[in-house]
């Protein structure tokens, strides 16, 4: 696991772009949003860890991932406080909140409130293109 204070990772969008795929880029360094039921992640059940795509820096466990029906990889916790960062999202006429990765800004998805009532409450609904899966053991 990544410590939560390691530095600040800071590239210009040549470099992501050099580093990521179209899809990754557009969607870690532009916001953008991949169809729903389209990610590799939607439907994982193995046991691991899900990684920021562009730093590496882990963020969200596969222990507290649940099948929201979103059709997006959905969690109800982070994977440890300071891995990421919650932002304001006032964008495309709705109050959000943005989730990011606190060592990259990678933009990730966004936090709902209507995640797992047994759980925090919190449904965290990322991109698969934001994540790199690590299989435990
Ligand atoms: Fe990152």
């Amino acid at each position: 696991m990544t410590d939560k204070n390691s530095e600040k990772i800071v590239k210009t969008d040549a470099e992501w772009r050099q580093q990521l795929t179209p899809m990754q880029f557009a969607v870690t360094r532009q916001q953008a949003t991949e169809r729903p039921f389209t990610g590799e992640y939607v439907h994982n059940k193995a046991d691991g860890t899900y990684n920021c795509v562009a730093c590496g820096q882990a963020l969200f466990s596969s222990e507290t991932k649940f099948e929201s029906g979103s059709g997006w990889p959905s969690f109800w916790d982070m994977i440890q406080e300071g891995n990421v960062e919650l932002r304001e999202d006032n964008t495309h006429g709705m109050r959000r909140v943005e989730v990011v990765c606190s060592r990259c800004g990678s933009h990730l998805g966004h936090l709902f409130d209507d995640g797992p009532e047994e759980t925090t409450g919190q449904r965290y609904c990322i991109n698969s293109a934001a994540l790199t899966f690590e299989k435990k053991g």
